[in-house]
């Protein structure tokens, strides 16, 4: 190998002063090591970002920074602006001065001896290398019900995520020139990473529990970053009220054979035939009608997200001879 590469990791911080000085010194410890075997430059340094903490975690950044300048640094977010783009800042800031940056949650869930091998596999040529979970052994039975049905529901509804992947991942540069290009505002980034593309592996890892304090992601906050997930990549949401449509208008032909035989056959009621076809008939147009708007809502909604059309991987060009 040549000259080692700068790694950076980026630390999104809510709340943390119960875990930060514990992660920080595992964190270093694990720096050392890798800087020790040559797998990172000690140029390598750990970014945390605040995102707008209501307890000391802004004031114990500073003095991790103060203590290791060269090791620690800090971004403070001007408010609470959420665990994605929290991490976003954090990699937007640092995409011009690492070679790589690796995403990891403050509260060592995520195992900090993954890092290795997703270094090495970056190494071997990968861009992307997803951290994904072997074991959900930690999580109570609730936790693991709804995360492993988010996954499997969001597979149907067409968004390419990786299983049991969440946030632990390691993106090389430029990769993260071209997360830069991605302009939404709903962000999902384990669903626009694998949209980037590139060559990528995963590597696999158990979860622990929280090292220490709350998590801060209660069952509201999951259900909306999944809800966020599901719109943000899919439109299919809206297609099924196309379809709905479809089935009810069909229906309404058939409620309309129906009323008739009734009628002729002398077995309805005064006014029930023509009562239940328009219920039948109207509910089957509106649906139709919504679908439609629909569908021009989606292609709406797809033009202003003004997502990159394509990425060029590689640019292979004869200069031209003189
Ligand atoms: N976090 C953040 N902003 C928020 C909520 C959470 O930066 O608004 C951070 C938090 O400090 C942690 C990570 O995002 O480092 C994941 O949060 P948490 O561990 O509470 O979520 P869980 O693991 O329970 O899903
Ligand atoms: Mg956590």
């Amino acid at each position: 190998m040549e000259k080692p590469e700068i790694l950076y990791m980026v630390v999104p911080c809510y709340n943390e002063e119960e875990v930060l000085n514990e992660t920080a010194s595992q964190l270093k410890a694990k720096y050392t090591s890798l800087i020790e075997r040559k797998l990172i430059s000690p140029e390598s340094r750990v970014v945390f970002v605040n995102d707008g903490s209501k307890d000391k975690t802004w004031s114990m950044i500073q003095e991790l920074h103060k203590a290791d300048p060269n090791f620690f640094s800090g971004i403070n977010l001007a408010h609470n602006s959420g665990h994605q783009n929290a991490v976003l800042a954090g990699l937007m800031t640092v995409k011009e001065i690492c070679d790589m940056a690796i995403t990891m949650d403050a509260d060592l869930q995520d195992d900090i001896n993954t890092i290795d091998a997703m270094v090495e596999k970056y190494y071997e040529g990968n861009q992307v290398v997803y951290g994904v979970r072997s074991a959900r052994d930690t999580d109570t039975f609730f936790k693991k019900f709804t995360a492993e049905g988010f996954y499997k529901f969001m597979k149907v509804m067409g968004a390419d995520v990786v299983y049991n992947h969440a946030d632990f991942r390691l993106m090389s540069r430029r990769v993260l020139q071209e997360l830069a290009n991605f302009k939404e505002v709903n962000l999902f980034l384990r669903g626009m990473v694998p949209l980037i593309g590139f060559q990528s592996c995963s590597v696999y890892y158990e979860r622990h529990e929280r090292f220490a304090g709350e998590s801060k992601y209660p069952l509201k906050k999951m259900l909306a970053f999944a809800v966020n997930g599901i719109t943000s990549f899919s439109t299919k949401p809206l297609k099924l009220i196309t379809t709905l449509g479809f089935i009810m208008s069909a229906l309404s032909i058939c409620m309309f054979i129906w009323a008739f035989i009734a009628k002729i056959g002398g077995f309805s009621e005064h006014g029930w035939s023509s009562t239940m076809c328009s219920i039948w008939f109207i509910g089957g147009l509106q649906l139709l009608c919504l679908g439609i708007i629909g569908e021009y809502v989606g292609k709406i909604y797809a033009e202003v997200k003004q997502r990159p059309r394509y990425i060029v991987a590689e640019f292979i060009n004869e200069p031209p001879k003189e």
